[in-house]
């Protein structure tokens, strides 16, 4: 495990009624871990088939998190690729994450806009941040993203805040699951990130903890 010392973001992701069993197990082991900047990166609907509405137990879940100290921070709407991608569906799944990373500026506000309702409706407040899934948002995407009135959000080696400079502050992910060369090519990013004073930890329900 990462010196705690290093991290200066901890960030759990894809929280999803998909995930409960997961996510209560990551929660779990990090109830020691003390960090002050926590985030959980919640996905409204998660394949287009995991609407947090109908699950009361992810959004006590969730409460209760928020309780403990941890924000809450929209993470795209359905976490789904467009159709337009079959290539990397057909390798990595519908569901891995390049939702918003080819949007133009209208799209990208027409979407995270139907996850910020969702967001809303729950949580009875508007999230700080707005984490694209896999961090991909385009050149219009962060103009879009900012208008909509999010104070922050991420690409894989910087935090964007809005109304300041970026922060460089790589994200690592601790304990890559699988073997397959996109998680080895991580995971040799991730060596070279760990080097940094700095680092974001981020945990996916996947993630060998
Ligand atoms: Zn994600």
């Amino acid at each position: 495990m990462i010196d705690n010392t290093k991290i200066k973001y901890l960030s759990v992701h894809d929280a999803s009624p998909k995930f409960q069993k997961e996510l209560e197990i990551i929660f779990d082991k990090l109830k020691k871990i003390k960090i002050k900047n926590k985030s959980i990166a919640v996905v409204p609907n998660w394949g287009f088939k995991w609407d947090i509405r109908k699950y009361p137990k992810f959004i006590r879940l969730m409460r209760k998190k928020q309780k403990e100290g941890w924000e809450l921070v929209l993470h795209g709407y359905s976490h789904s690729n467009p159709k337009h991608i079959p290539w990397y569906n057909l390798f990595f799944g519908i569901e891995d994450g390049w939702e918003f990373y080819n949007l133009n500026y209208n799209e990208t506000k027409e979407l995270a806009l139907k996850g910020l309702k969702i967001f809303e409706e729950v949580f009875g407040h508007k999230p700080k941040g707005f984490i694209a899934p896999n961090w991909r948002l385009s050149e219009k995407g962060y103009k879009a993203i900012k208008d909509l009135g999010f104070e922050y959000t991420t690409s894989l080696r910087h935090i964007k805040w809005f109304n300041k400079k970026w922060e460089n502050i790589p994200v690592f992910f601790k304990c890559i699951s699988g073997y397959s060369l996109p998680n080895k090519v991580l995971n040799l990013f991730n060596n070279i990130t760990i080097k940094q004073t700095k680092v974001r930890l981020v945990i996916h329900p996947h993630d060998k903890i």
